[in-house]
């Protein structure tokens, strides 16, 4: 056994506490240095760092617990009965279950714990926690490995029990506050939970200098612990790999398209659509195919997901690594893109769970030999075009004067352009708006690729949506055909507020408002068009937008909205409850301060 893990847990939750109670960040640093220095072998700093560090380490699969099934099977694992005062608290951790702890899970669980659990420490060591900590994560792995669990209830149970009795070894062995530690370990996707007020690339950085550069080409936390041990030896710049995943380059928010146009300002700027999908780095090395992402969206982190849709034969067509081996027309090569859904039927993305995978590639890291992600994202995208032969519906290029943009017809907007002032941004980010997208992404043209990256190469310009306190219930009066993607359907509405009634009596005339697409899935958009037909009954939809209103030439209402979203379709009210023209005013005015 290493001198880490024979540490006590306990020594590594002072740590912890004491990290998050010390303000000064260097001394934070340095009494995790002193940690690493005392309590851990050269040989084995990972068994220590990956618990500091839970939401970077690949070497174990995923819990499968999230807060509500923690809550359950803490329930079991205490032996407490379903309905006593602290299950309930548990299962209402999030609201007043949680009281002034509302919302935060391990704290909640640990003033729980604390009462069963009391003060002294079971003496657990780092070693005994990891490898609980594997037998939880193995239990989830004992599930058919796409993330739920066999319907055979004789496994499912095995697997549910497994946890359960892991989790009850752990508070047998262990403290409250220890516990409250190790709560934050598993939510390890959570990591706002995990707030030590030190941040990764610190940790990092006091680890070795070249840990964060090693673990942005790498995402490999086992292997940045094994090859730099000794902090005075510096590790030689370590560019990309194949079949190793890279931290992604990432994109910094803006809020408007003068600010992003301000912040490229003399650049050469691409503007692409922002793809809902998952972000996928694919990595071809001769006949393998290796895929990518994040596995949860919304974390930096990469891991791999082996991807088990691309490596069958789906029944939409040969497997998605033939298409990459025969339409990468290079040997070695690593692109970067976005993994969507593409409905056959009516030719466009179409939501998750349905149809058939589609890759868009909007960029292309390493070619043959040789990493190329410190050339210009222009030189990046020729050899986009010269390396990939896009396949229709399954591999797609995104290029400003190619690609994807070849199969639009003209008047559709477009997925990618060449921005040369403010107005073409403006106006490319209404459209995809309009066409019920995500947003834009705004580059430099001239910028290289960097790992890990929000420095503002990329920028992303999202609409804002603030839900108003009131919610606008207004009445759809009418319905426009969608474009592109959406060419041939109803896929915005017209809606309109009503005139206000005489007291007792429901309204009489309607004016239009504004025209809304966006906020509805595919698939509700698609029963609400079905109940609207076939003679356009009337709807009330609660709308929602950026807190502008615009005064209004077009419509008849003096107002109406700038981005207007759909927050939900309220089959539950009657036309005649739509706002009124007069409240809606009011509500502009008092929002303005006017
Ligand atoms: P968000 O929650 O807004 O998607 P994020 O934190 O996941 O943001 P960002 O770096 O802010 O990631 O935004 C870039 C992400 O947007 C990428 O990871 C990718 O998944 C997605 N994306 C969609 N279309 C594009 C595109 N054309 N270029 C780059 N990224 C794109």
């Amino acid at each position: 056994m290493t001198k880490t893990e024979d540490t006590k847990v306990s020594v590594l939750v002072s740590l912890f506490n004491w990290i998050q109670k010390t303000k000064p960040p260097a001394k934070k640093r340095s009494k995790f240095r002193k940690f690493l220095d005392t309590y851990c072998d050269s040989t084995d700093y990972f068994s220590a760092v990956r618990l500091i560090l839970p939401s970077l380490d690949r070497e174990r699969g995923s819990y499968g617990l999230k807060e509500h099934v923690l809550a359950t099977y803490l329930v079991d694992a205490l032996g407490m009965s379903k309905d006593s005062q602290d299950a309930i608290r548990l299962k209402n951790w999030r609201k007043d279950g949680g009281a002034n702890n509302a919302g935060n899970f391990p704290v909640v669980a640990a003033e729980v714990l604390q009462r069963r659990q009391g003060m002294i420490s079971g003496g657990l060591t780092i070693k005994e926690l990891n490898d609980l900590l594997d037998r939880l994560a193995s239990s989830e792995n004992s599930s058919n490995g796409y993330g739920f669990e066999l319907l055979s209830l004789g496994k499912a149970s095995v697997s549910q029990a497994e946890k359960i009795s892991v989790l009850s070894t752990l508070i047998k062995k262990t403290n409250a506050q220890e516990m409250k530690w190790i709560i934050m370990i598993i939510l390890k996707g959570a990591d706002c939970y995990l707030k030590l007020g030190i941040s990764e690339k610190s940790i990092f950085h006091e680890f070795h200098p070249d840990a964060e550069d090693l673990f942005n080409v790498t995402c490999d936390l086992k292997l940045v612990c094994e090859k730099l041990r000794d902090r005075s030896q510096r590790h030689k710049r370590q560019d990309i790999e194949i079949g190793k995943a890279v931290r992604p380059q990432l994109a910094m928010r803006v809020g408007d398209a003068h600010a992003a146009w301000k912040k490229l300002h003399g650049k050469e700027v691409v503007v692409e659509c922002k793809f809902d999908g998952d972000r996928i780095q694919i990595h071809k090395n001769g006949a393998e195919v290796h895929y990518f992402s994040r596995f949860i969206q919304r974390k930096e982190l990469t891991e791999s997901i082996k991807c088990r849709n691309y490596l069958d034969h789906s029944e939409y067509g040969p497997a998605m690594s033939n298409i990459i081996v025969q339409n990468i027309l290079v040997d070695r090569c690593i692109l970067d893109g976005e993994m969507l859904v593409w409905d056959t039927s009516l030719n466009r993305f179409a939501e998750f769970g349905s149809n058939q995978e589609i890759d868009v590639a909007f960029d292309i890291l390493y070619v043959r030999d040789t990493s190329i992600i410190h050339q210009s994202l222009k030189e990046r995208h020729e050899l986009l075009r010269k390396v990939v032969r896009p396949l229709e519906g399954r591999l797609e290029i995104l290029l400003p004067n190619g690609g994807l943009n070849t199969h639009r017809t003209p008047g559709e907007p477009c997925w990618s352009l060449i921005a040369h002032n403010v107005d073409d941004v403006e106006k490319f980010f209404k459209e995809t708006i309009e066409n019920r997208d995500e947003g834009i992404v705004l580059k430099d043209l001239g910028s290289k690729w960097e790992p890990s990256d929000r420095s503002g190469k990329w920028l992303k310009l999202k609409p804002e949506y603030v839900r108003s306190s009131s919610d606008l219930d207004v009445l759809i009066i009418g319905g426009y055909y969608g474009s592109g993607r959406h060419g041939g359907e109803v896929a915005q509405f017209l809606v309109a507020l009503a005139e206000r009634p005489a007291p007792n009596a429901y309204p009489r005339r309607f004016i239009s408002f504004c025209r809304v697409g966006t906020g509805l899935s595919d698939e509700e958009l698609d029963t609400v068009v079905t109940k609207l037909k076939p003679y356009f009954s009337s709807l009330i939809l609660s709308i929602t937008s950026d807190i502008r209103t615009i005064r209004s030439e077009v419509f008849a209402a003096p107002y109406s909205l700038r981005f207007p979203r759909i927050e939900r379709v309220r089959y539950d009210k009657p036309w005649h409850e739509c706002l009124d023209v007069q409240s809606f005013v009011e509500l502009v005015h008092s929002s303005n301060g006017t």
